[in-house]
């Protein structure tokens, strides 16, 4: 997958729209376009990065700091109660689009579990 043809690289740079929750230079939060849950949001980092499996020590800083954006992020959204992540990895882990992305799930239960 190129950079160049990517769906969250697109909406990354803004060629494709997303109802954004934050974004700063290296990251970007949007609201998930079919929530599974009563708050689903995605956080991606704005370098394309196919997924954990291609990921390496470069990706540290930039994992590290979408998962310390979680909790802040989750509790803007009404995540008063606690809140779920979530990264599909590849063909048998789920994953559909080819950029990496932490779902962020949350809001009352009963929603779907694992
Ligand atoms: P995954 O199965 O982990 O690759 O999850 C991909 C997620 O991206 C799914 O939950 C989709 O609903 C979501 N998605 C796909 N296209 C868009 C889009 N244009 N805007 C927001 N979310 C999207
Ligand atoms: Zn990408």
């Amino acid at each position: 997958m190129s950079a160049e043809n990517c769906l969250f690289c697109r909406i990354g740079r803004g060629e494709v729209p997303s109802k954004k929750v934050f974004e700063d230079d290296s990251v970007l939060a949007f609201h998930d376009i079919h929530p599974a849950a009563p708050v689903h949001f995605l956080i991606i980092p704005k370098s394309h990065v196919d997924s954990l499996l291609t990921s390496g020590p470069e990706h540290e800083a930039v994992l590290g700091k979408m998962v310390a954006l979680a909790p802040r992020l989750a509790k803007e959204q009404g995540c008063d109660n606690g809140f779920r992540l979530v990264i599909n990895n590849g063909p048998d882990g789920g994953q559909e689009v080819d950029h990496l992305h932490i779902h962020i799930l949350g809001g009352p239960r009963p929603w779907k579990r694992l």
